[in-house]
C-alpha cells in the first residue's frame, strides 16, 4: 500500500512536469489555454472578487514577462543538483565511480547558467522606429506570410519579413522565434545560438545525471546480489526475485533517488526531442512561428498562395549557410552602431 501511494505520487507529479515543460515551447503555449481553462472553471466555484484576482494572477503569469517560470527552474534544478550531490555524489564517491564521470553534471551546469544569461539578458533583435530600416532589408518578403508595407499597430514600425509582434513583450521582434517563458524572453534572431546552446547544455544536464543515477542503482543491486533472493508475497508464497520486485525494492529503499531519476529520464526525452526540433528548423532556416504557421498554408486549400505540395521556405541556403545565419545573424548588433 506504500509502494501504491508513493507511486501514484510520484505519477502525479512526473505528469505536471509533462504539461509544465510541453506549454514552454508552443507559440499558442498548452499553458495559456490551460489558463484559460482553469479561468472558466474557477469563474463558477469561488465568489466574484476571489475569482477577479485569480483572473488577474493569471494573466500576469502568462501574458506579461515576469520572473515566476524563471524562479520555479531554479527551484527544480536546486532540488535535482541538491539530491544529486547530497545523496547520489556521495554514494558514488563510496563505490569508486570515475570523478570526472561525477562532476560532469557539475560542469555542464556552469556552461547551463551562462547561456541561460546570455538568453535572457541579449536582446532577442527588438524593432524600433530609430533601427526598423536596418532590419528591413535583412529579408525579402516571401508575399505568403510576410507582406510589404504591412505596420504593426501597437509599435507603430514597418514590418520587416519574418518579424513578428510579441503580446507578452510589447514588442515587434526581428526573424521572431517564440517568446519563451523559461528564460523570460523572447527568441529572435540574436540570441537564437544562446538559446540552441541552452538547450543542448540542459538537455546534457539531464542525461549525465540520468546515467550517473542509474549507474548507481545498477552497481546497488549487483553488489547487493538482490536479484539471486526470494521473496514471499501476501499469500506466504515464496517467489524468485522479478523486475517488479526490484522496482518496489529500489523505490522504496531510495525513495528520492528513484524520483530524480525518472523525473531526469522524461526530462532528458523532453528536451531532447525539443532540441532536435530546434536544431531541425536552425538547418533549414526556419523559425517557430514559421513552421507553425506553414501547417496553416499548407492545409488551405482555398488560400491563393497555398502550394499542393505543401509550404515553401524561400530562406533556407544550405545546411551550413543556414547554421552561419544563426552564429552571425543577417542585421546583427554591431552593424547597428556604423
Ligand atoms: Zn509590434
Ligand atoms: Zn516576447
Amino acid at each position: 500500500m506504500d509502494f501504491l501511494i508513493l507511486f501514484l505520487l510520484y505519477l502525479g507529479l512526473v505528469l505536471l512536469s509533462v504539461v509544465v515543460c510541453i506549454s514552454s515551447g508552443r507559440e499558442q503555449s498548452f499553458s495559456s489555454k490551460l489558463a484559460t481553462w482553469v479561468t472558466r472553471v474557477l469563474f463558477y466555484v469561488i465568489p466574484a472578487p476571489v475569482h477577479r484576482a485569480a483572473q488577474k494572477a493569471i494573466h500576469g503569469l502568462f501574458h506579461t514577462r515576469n520572473s515566476f517560470f524563471v524562479v520555479l527552474h531554479l527551484i527544480l534544478e536546486g532540488l535535482v543538483y541538491g539530491e544529486y550531490t547530497w545523496e547520489v555524489f556521495g554514494y558514488c564517491q563510496e563505490l569508486e565511480f570515475s570523478r570526472p564521470f561525477l562532476l560532469l553534471p557539475y560542469l555542464l551546469l556552469a556552461a547551463n547558467v551562462s547561456f541561460f544569461i546570455l538568453c535572457s539578458k541579449t536582446s532577442p533583435g527588438t524593432i524600433t522606429k530609430s533601427n526598423q530600416l536596418l532590419f528591413l532589408h535583412a529579408y525579402a518578403y516571401d508575399g505568403v506570410m510576410f507582406q510589404q508595407d504591412v505596420e504593426c499597430l501597437t509599435c507603430a514600425v514597418r514590418k520587416p519579413a519574418r518579424s513578428r509582434h510579441c503580446s507578452v513583450c510589447q514588442a515587434c521582434v526581428h526573424r521572431f522565434d517564440h517568446h519563451c517563458i523559461w528564460v523570460n524572453n523572447c527568441i529572435g534572431a540574436f540570441n537564437i545560438r544562446f538559446f540552441l546552446c541552452y538547450l543542448l547544455t540542459l538537455t546534457s544536464m539531464a542525461v549525465s545525471i540520468a546515467t550517473v543515477t542509474a549507474g548507481f542503482l545498477v552497481q546497488v543491486v549487483l553488489l547487493s546480489n538482490i536479484t539471486l533472493g526470494h521473496y514471499t508475497d501476501d499469500q506466504g508464497q515464496e517467489h524468485p526475485v522479478d523486475t517488479f520486485f526490484l522496482i518496489q525494492h529500489l523505490f522504496l529503499t531510495f525513495p528520492r533517488i528513484v524520483f530524480v531519476l525518472g523525473f531526469v529520464i522524461l526530462l532528458s526525452v523532453i528536451l531532447g526531442s525539443y532540441f532536435c526540433f530546434v536544431l531541425y528548423l536552425v538547418l533549414t532556416n526556419q523559425t517557430s512561428n514559421e513552421w507553425f504557421k506553414s501547417a496553416r498554408y499548407t492545409c488551405s486549400s482555398s488560400e491563393k498562395h497555398s502550394r499542393q505540395d505543401g509550404y515553401k521556405n524561400m530562406y533556407s541556403k544550405g545546411i551550413w549557410a543556414n547554421i552561419a545565419e544563426i552564429v552571425k545573424p543577417l542585421t546583427s548588433p554591431a552593424k547597428k552602431r556604423k
